[in-house]
């Protein structure tokens, strides 16, 4: 044997929502890379409150497989829940996360870890170059948003980077630590540091069922994200402010001007109309981005746990 040592462990979280199509090609295609590679492996399915077989056959993996650890959520608590579960409970050395939908190659694993051993890098992610397969409006407004929140955020977001990665004991640590009830963890990521690699790929389309994405579900996570990682909304509103303050300075040294050199006729009520319209929706528009994250602070102070377990094979 090559390594007298323990062999390192590889952790892989499966966030698994309605997953019982996919799940099958999924652990055959892991289980035969597994075998190729010298290290060891933990899987960490965790069933996100799925409504079809998903923990069904997690149990029948368990029940043939070792390495196969589950957590089963009481309900759907969303992909990011299930992501941090699964950092919160992997042992391994190194810790992954791979959607059950084989668009996340599992092949690509052995590129990272060496990567990583050898470059001395702490993480490896993958980011998708095209986005073929996708609806054509997601990925447009998809793209709008990256552009947007790297202006306005400190914290990079790499456009088209999935949540797959390859990351050391070390970063998996630092984002346990990052208790928030409101997670966006392309942000947290890039938000804990640690040298990232990133590799390139081309869209694949999931083996297997459907994806979970609705249009407004990703529109919400956008706005999840930008709230999470920006204050700048909030600066904005204040700009704004100020730059309404000024053009009105601006309207009324001319009106005086006016009716000094005119007189005052009384005309220019459907403008005044417009106007006080704008202004008013501009107010509740400024509100609603201040209730936005009085929101978000309001259910960051409640700290309600970001997932709740029914069932698991996992002893602690
Ligand atoms: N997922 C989850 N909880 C959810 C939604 C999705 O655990 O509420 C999982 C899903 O089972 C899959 C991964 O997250 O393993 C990615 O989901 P999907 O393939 O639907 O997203 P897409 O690839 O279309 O971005
Ligand atoms: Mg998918």
């Amino acid at each position: 044997m090559k390594n007298p040592f323990k062999k390192e462990v590889i952790s892989i979280i499966v966030p698994s929502y309605n997953e019982a199509e996919a799940l099958p090609y999924f652990y055959d295609e892991v289980k035969s890379l597994a075998k190729e590679m010298e290290q060891e492996f933990e899987f960490i399915f965790v069933n996100d409150g799925s409504s079809d077989d998903t923990l069904t056959i997690l149990r029948n993996l368990a029940d043939s497989d070792k390495r196969v650890k589950y957590i089963s959520f009481s309900r759907n608590f969303g992909k990011e829940a299930a992501m941090y579960a699964g950092f919160e409970n992997a042992t391994g050395d190194y810790v992954t996360v791979m959607d059950a939908d084989l668009q996340d190659p599992p092949q690509l694993l052995k590129e990272m870890i060496k990567i990583i051993k050898e470059e001395g890098y702490d993480s490896v992610g993958v980011r998708r170059v095209t986005r073929k397969g996708e609806p054509v409006i997601r990925s447009f407004f998809a793209r709008r948003f990256y552009k947007i929140i790297n202006k306005m955020s400190d914290t990079e977001m790499v456009d088209g980077a999935r949540d797959y990665r390859l990351m050391t004991r070390q970063m998996v640590n630092a984002l346990v630590e990052m208790k928030e009830y409101n997670r966006y963890s392309k942000g947290l990521f890039s938000f804990v540091g640690f040298k990232t690699k990133w590799l390139e790929y081309e869209n694949i389309e999931r083996v297997a069922g459907e994806s979970k994405w609705s249009f407004w579900g990703l529109f919400k996570y956008a706005i999840e994200g930008i709230v999470g990682f920006s204050t700048v909304p909030l600066v904005m509103a204040s700009f704004l402010g100020v730059f309404l303050c000024f053009v009105a300075f601006l309207f009324i040294a001319i009106i005086i001007c006016r009716t000094l050199i005119f007189g005052d006729p009384v005309s220019g009520w459907p403008s005044l109309a417009c106007i006080i319209i704008f202004i008013g929706g501009l107010q509740l528009l400024c509100i609603g981005v201040i209730g936005e994250y009085l929101a978000k602070t309001y259910l960051e102070t409640k700290k309600r746990p970001i997932y709740i377990v029914k069932d698991t094979n996992i002893k602690k």
